[in-house]
């Protein structure tokens, strides 16, 4: 018999996520996660996904992972520093290194894990930490695994950064790092990098920038930091090879001495079985290849600026995304809710996002183009948001 005060507290749970209409049901896809995904056994039109170059499906990247399994198996077999360290996880950090213009890079199980590891290995209860209000989830629970003083500064606002930044500095503190998304996923909008490295050199602060979804498609690829011409002028520079890269996976790029530091005391790099040889060996070619041409990303710039152009010219309110992510602000949630259900019902996969992952009345569909959608795909796309928005009076 389970423990009766575990399924009181589950059955309790769940059952005001169901009532509040806050428990997502997940979808099952029975195809690849393309520009096109099979649900229940319908074709729809996919702008939900980080796959932004399409690399998750390329058949070069799938050549690779193939030759890789079959030279090196499926699994690394161990803990990098006891057993599992094949040429190919260096090769890749080699390479990733070059791509960001550091002198070196170290790769994690995830990008989630690159911020549960590298914040602590550097930070600890004397230090602080001065963190933007709308970082991901992983750099919070990454800074509050430190046991840092965590200070959330408003939202891309450098008064507030600056005047927390002096207050910290003469506080008691020894180290003070400032850590910031290098692109906000909720919105599509740019850190502010240049005044925070400015901040961060008038106060001496440790800078981190969590570039999830800026590599691969900033800076030709590189990334917020090089997109700024900030290279080597920020710490450290995390990326994630599961979004614009396809694969799954992140690393960390800085110096060498952080890069060894990091190696010899970040626990998910110590205590947890690495990156398996096929996804090293993909992400080795989408690096490659992003290394060789940035055909790719232009024609997600091209298709992002396609799409937005179509829903701004319907009349919806597309906020201030400087990136491909395209919200479509809507504001009340039951509406948001509704509207992306019409969305999948008219055969376009795009997800609601509503408090609390964004600000209540802020309810948004955000759209994912991506390289590898067609402009047919698209027109088909802002033709149904069309029906969908007169249907429910958001535009007319
Ligand atoms: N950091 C940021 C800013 C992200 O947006 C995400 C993905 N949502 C992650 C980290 C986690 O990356 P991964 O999916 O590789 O764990």
């Amino acid at each position: 018999m389970s423990c009766r005060q575990l399924s009181h507290f589950l059955s309790e749970n769940l059952g005001e996520l169901k009532t509040k209409g806050l428990y997502n049901v997940i979808d099952p896809l029975q195809s690849a996660n393309g520009p096109t995904i099979l649900i229940k056994g319908r074709e729809l039109i996919n702008l939900s996904s980080n796959n932004y170059l399409g690399l998750a499906t390329d058949s070069r990247l799938k050549q690779s992972a193939v030759e890789a399994i079959q030279k090196y198996g499926v699994g690394a077999g161990a803990v990098r520093t006891i057993n599992g360290t094949f040429e190919l996880h260096l090769e890749l950090e080699e390479k990733l290194a070059k791509f960001k213009r550091t002198e070196a890079a170290v790769a994690y199980q995830s990008g989630f894990n690159c911020n549960m590891a590298a914040i602590s290995a550097v930070m600890d209860k004397n230090d602080a930490i001065l963190s933007d209000e709308l970082n991901h989830a992983s750099i919070i629970d990454g800074c509050r695994l430190s046991k840092a003083k965590i200070i959330a500064y408003k939202h891309s606002d450098m008064d507030d950064l600056r005047m927390k930044a002096e207050q910290a500095r003469n506080g008691a503190y020894n180290k003070i790092m400032v850590i910031t998304d290098g692109v906000f996923s909720m919105d599509g909008d740019i850190a502010r990098l240049p005044e925070i490295v400015e901040i961060a050199e008038e106060f001496d602060l440790i800078t981190y920038v969590d570039d999830a979804h800026g590599s691969g498609v900033l800076g030709e690829g590189a990334g917020t930091v090089k997109h700024f011409g900030l290279s080597g002028k920020v710490d450290f520079q995390i990326g994630t090879l599961s979004k614009a890269i396809g694969v799954v996976g992140g690393y960390v790029a800085g110096k060498q001495e952080l890069i060894d530091w990091l190696k010899a005391r970040s626990r998910p790099f110590l205590f947890s079985t690495s990156l398996s040889p096929a996804d090293v060996a993909a992400s080795i070619k989408a690096i490659d290849l992003l290394s060789n041409s940035t055909e790719q990303i232009r024609q997600l710039w091209e298709n992002a600026d396609y799409l937005k152009a179509g829903l701004k010219k319907l009349g919806f309110d597309i906020g201030n995304s400087q990136t491909p992510i395209t919200p479509c602000i809507l504001g009340d949630e039951i509406i948001t809710q509704e509207f992306s259900r019409q969305l999948n019902a008219e055969g376009v996969y795009a997800k609601a996002i509503v408090f609390p992952t964004v600000p209540r009345g802020t309810g948004r569909v955000r759209n994912m183009p991506s390289a590898s959608h067609t402009y047919q795909m698209l027109d088909t796309a802002i033709a149904v948001y069309a029906k969908v928005g007169r249907n429910l009076g958001v535009i007319h």
